[in-house]
């Protein structure tokens, strides 16, 4: 009979926080290695008892770190990876012959709700927490609400999701041969779209569980010039951050200097886009001086290292950055260009391409652990997530170390991102057990596999 509502996380081996500088690695032999969760809080990390009836998670042979946050995705492309047409392209390529040209399949509900599920279920088992979705496929007249499937299906799960409603004013010189699902809306429609978004989902405080972001797709080429300052203006009168891709290639830098005479960052900066409520995904290609204007504003980055490698857009400077007071985050960026849509192989990616460029030193594995947690949380603004300490949201891993390429570890706390490609036991959310014992609490797997299976099915024989 279960008589407490609070959960004990018992004898890990070691826990990562997520806190700065020696507070990372939370020394386990002097302050002891239990993790009691109350009310979605941590409530004590020490050497706790058991209370009647209170759950207890054996972590023993495990270490607990915080929930990764994924600061960019584009989850309705869970369903859209590894097209060969796009396989071997660059970004430009890619966009064309991928996210556009598939754009007109998703113009149903189910399908959208299928592809966010799926994306959702790859991110809680590999130990994410908290998800912004940069979902931009909105379309005048569109027949169901994107919106309100993907916060949905977030709910469904027990992810912590920030929508950043995506989308645009013009119709982009960039698409070739758009589908009538890439459709441009008037920016009357954008902001009423928002503003309703804002209402029926924005909570506001340091561990909200849904936020809305006003986010169109790029400031360069998905809006008009004269629009960036009012979508800046109207997203700080409501209240919420702003979010977009920028510099994800040369093309960027190229097109801005060209037409606007400078570099991307000087060109949203001239427009009210930078500052601590907005952060960018990609920022690969940054001079000096912009990553110096990045940090002195607090503006955001969102790393996306595969996908900027599988689309061989280069290597961000995030540990520049980061090293310049900047705030760097980890993400994932949309399966179409990262058919690794997991944050342990981020993580381990991340660590891996900015020493194999810039030497041994570049990046530690406790720099990139802070980065895909509490980094991101900063990025987000969500100060009550993405540490471990008293207080705190009670989204955390436990990360068995039970795998042969984890044995032999003479420090263990390198694992989750030395060693890569790990499996958390347990994943909690707001307290609540998301992952148990590997699985997904009410998620039919193999129901989504089949189904996933039937999408692509059809996606091809519509495209053949
Ligand atoms: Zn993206």
């Amino acid at each position: 009979m279960t008589t407490s509502t609070s959960l004990l996380i018992r004898h890990a081996q070691g826990i990562l926080t997520g806190l700065p500088g020696d507070a990372m690695r939370h020394d386990v032999a002097v302050h002891g290695a239990d993790i009691r969760v109350a009310d979605g809080l941590i409530e004590a990390i020490g050497t706790l008892e058991p209370r009647p009836g209170e759950r207890v998670i054996d972590a023993s042979r495990s270490l607990v770190m915080p929930g990764w946050v994924n600061t960019h995705h584009h989850l309705f492309q869970s369903l859209l990876k590894g097209i060969p047409a796009g396989i071997d392209e660059g970004l430009m390529g890619w966009l064309s012959a991928v996210p556009v040209a598939y754009r007109r399949h998703f113009d149903h509900d189910e399908v959208m709700r299928l592809a966010a599920r799926l994306g959702m279920v790859e991110l809680l088992l590999s130990g994410c927490t908290t998800v912004a979705d940069h979902q931009y496929h909105y379309y005048p007249g569109m027949p169901f609400d994107a919106s309100a499937a993907v916060f949905d299906e977030a709910e469904a799960l027990g992810l912590r999701f920030v929508l950043c409603r995506g989308g645009q004013t013009i119709v982009r010189t960039i698409d070739v041969n758009p589908p009538p699902q890439v459709r441009p809306e008037t920016l009357e429609q954008f902001f009423t779209s928002v503003e309703r978004d804002v209402h029926r989902y924005h909570q506001a405080g340091p561990r909200p569980m849904r936020q809305v972001v006003s986010a169109p797709t790029t400031p360069t080429w998905s809006v008009a010039v004269d629009h960036l300052k009012p979508m800046a203006q109207e997203a700080r009168r409501l209240g919420i951050r702003l979010h977009s891709h920028l510099s994800e290639t040369q093309d960027y830098v190229t097109f801005c200097r060209e037409v606007h005479g400078c570099s991307p960052v000087e060109f949203v900066g001239r427009h009210g886009w930078l500052g601590e409520d907005v952060w960018y995904a990609h920022l690969v290609h940054l001079t000096p001086d912009e990553i110096r204007t990045l940090a002195e504003t607090g503006t955001g980055m969102a790393h996306c290292p595969q996908s900027n490698g599988r689309l061989g857009s280069g290597v961000a400077p995030a540990p520049e950055l980061m090293r310049a007071g900047g705030r760097v985050s980890l993400a994932v960026d949309g399966a179409a260009s990262n058919e690794a849509a997991d944050m342990f192989h981020e993580a381990h990616t991340a660590w891996m391409v900015h020493r194999a460029v810039k030497g041994p030193r570049a990046l530690s594995t406790d720099e990139v652990i802070r980065i895909g947690t509490a980094g991101g949380a900063q990025v987000l603004g969500m100060d009550g997530v993405g540490t471990l300490a008293p207080g705190q949201a009670a989204d955390l891993v436990v990360l068995p170390l039970n795998e042969p390429r984890q044995w032999g570890l003479h420090d263990p706390a390198v694992a989750p991102v030395a060693c890569g490609a790990a499996r958390p036991s347990h994943v909690l959310c707001a307290g609540r057990l998301v992952v148990d014992d590997g699985a997904i609490p009410g998620l039919d797997l193999e129901r989504l596999h089949a189904d996933a299976d039937e999408a692509v099915h059809h996606m091809r024989r519509a495209m053949a």
